[in-house]
């Protein structure tokens, strides 16, 4: 059900088109048009005056006056596995409270992991392909059982002729030659968390008995960047109070070999302790958008930038892809912890709002349902009357069910600066668009 009244009209044509430069992005459909300026006064006069009528006669679709139908649960292909919910590293603004989730530090035993990999198997078609996720805590600690796993999915895949990928969020401090080369044989994509510069990270991420991280993650990094022919190395550097000055962080991860870095604010935190606050979101917005102009710069020019988040944006503008939901949690993409419980997604362990079942009782499909409805962009009435829904898809389900949403205008300038930033692209350099860059 709606979490509030149907929107009015005037509301609706706020929410129906946002012009950026030369460019109409359609909210509804995710549409971008590009104008002539008569054409865009046209419409900028029709948003202003709230003019539903002059904007249909152009073919501008509105938001729809009530919610759609619940939005199917897909089937799901994705896993991810909490091997390990203990971690080496004590991050004070750990969204797994320092990896145990608020429970005992304990670890996934085989028989768990394998009976997830099989029911996933089972539910897959021949032909078809799945993708597992090994993460923590620090999955490092269960570098065994990951590989246990590995061969054996990779096993039952080939007997059904599934393809599968695979993927980590390490801290890469336990990272040896031994690990990368098993890592690289796989193809692992592997996401390395680091928030700044020796300095900035060992403050934000120490080591759990005490003393920083830096070195250690560099030392870890070695053996991985030595492969990254093999291995999709990426950077993930959450953005804290104390670690804004996005530019120096990205040049800092640039020299330690990082060639993709993408940032996330810090919107929830057990305690509280590092979350963004409302100063903090303008401060956000100028570093990621001085980010962006960076990359912009050097991609028209040719030259390779690490900053991932606008060129994800912008692949995600071109694809027109228009989402419901903000992630695939518990679309296509489940949690499972050492205990054999499924949850929509790994930030979801022990958390009631998130389960989703167990290995024993099997996936609870009503409650995914529900829940996927609910969690919808249709499904929530601040959403339905944003024109980013169809690009931001309504947020981490994680943080808004904990925090709410206050990071929109954020969200929002961020995408406007995005669709500019597309329009420049569009005009400039159309050949990045299909790989050729
Ligand atoms: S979460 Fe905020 S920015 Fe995203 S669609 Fe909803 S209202 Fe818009
Ligand atoms: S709900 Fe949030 S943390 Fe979970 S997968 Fe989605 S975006 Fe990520």
């Amino acid at each position: 059900m709606p979490d509030g009244p149907i929107p009015p009209p005037a509301q609706r044509v706020d929410a129906a088109v946002h012009l950026a430069g030369t460019l109409a992005y359609v909210a509804e459909t995710a549409a971008i048009w590009r104008l002539d300026a008569a054409a865009m006064d046209r419409l900028a006069l029709a948003l202003a005056t709230g003019d539903e009528a002059a904007l249909a006669s152009i073919g501008l679709a509105l938001p729809p006056p009530a919610p759609a139908p619940a939005t199917p649960a897909r089937a799901i292909r994705a896993l991810a596995l909490t091997v390990s919910q203990t971690c080496n590293l004590a991050c004070g603004y750990c969204y797994a409270g320092g990896g145990s989730f608020g429970g005992a530090d304990t670890r996934m035993d085989w028989p768990t992991a394998r009976a997830a990999i099989n029911a996933l198997v089972a539910e897959t078609p021949p032909g078809g392909g799945i993708r597992i996720a090994f993460m923590g805590g620090e999955p490092m600690i269960a570098r065994d059982l990951i590989r246990q796993t590995v061969a054996h999915t990779r096993s039952l895949c080939r007997a059904r002729a599934i393809s599968v990928g695979f993927s980590m969020t390490t801290n890469a401090t336990l990272v040896t030659e031994e690990d990368a080369e098993f890592l690289a044989t796989h193809r692992f994509a592997v996401t390395v968390s680091l928030d700044g510069a020796r300095a900035t990270n060992d403050r934000l991420r120490p080591m759990r008995g005490g003393g920083g991280s830096f070195d250690r993650v560099r030392a870890g990094l070695a053996p991985l960047g030595a492969r990254a022919d093999r291995i999709a190395l990426s950077a993930r550097v959450t953005v804290t109070p104390a670690n804004l000055d996005l530019r120096e962080t990205v040049a800092a991860l640039a020299a330690l070999g990082f060639t993709s870095i993408g940032v996330s604010p810090l919107l929830t935190a057990a305690g509280g302790r590092g979350v963004l606050g409302a100063d903090d979101f303008p401060k956000l917005l100028d570093a990621m958008i001085a980010c962006g102009e960076d990359w912009l710069a050097a991609t028209l020019d040719g030259r390779a930038h690490p900053f991932a988040n606008l060129a994800t944006a912008l692949n995600e503008l071109h694809s027109g892809a228009a989402r419901s939901h903000g992630c695939g949690a518990a679309r296509d993409y489940l949690a499972v912890d050492a205990s054999g419980k499924y949850s929509a997604c790994h930030r979801f362990v022990n958390d009631p709002l998130g389960q989703m079942g167990s290995l024993e009782a099997g996936i609870d499909h009503a409650h995914r349902s529900r829940w996927l409805s609910a969690r919808s962009v249709e499904g929530q009435q601040t959403c339905r009357t944003c024109w980013a829904r169809r690009l931001c898809g309504g947020g981490c389900h994680h943080e808004v069910l904990h925090a709410g949403r206050p990071a929109c205008d954020h969200v929002r300038g961020w995408l406007d600066f995005a669709l500019h930033a597309y329009g420049r692209m569009m005009a400039e350099r159309p050949d990045w668009f299909d790989g050729s860059a």
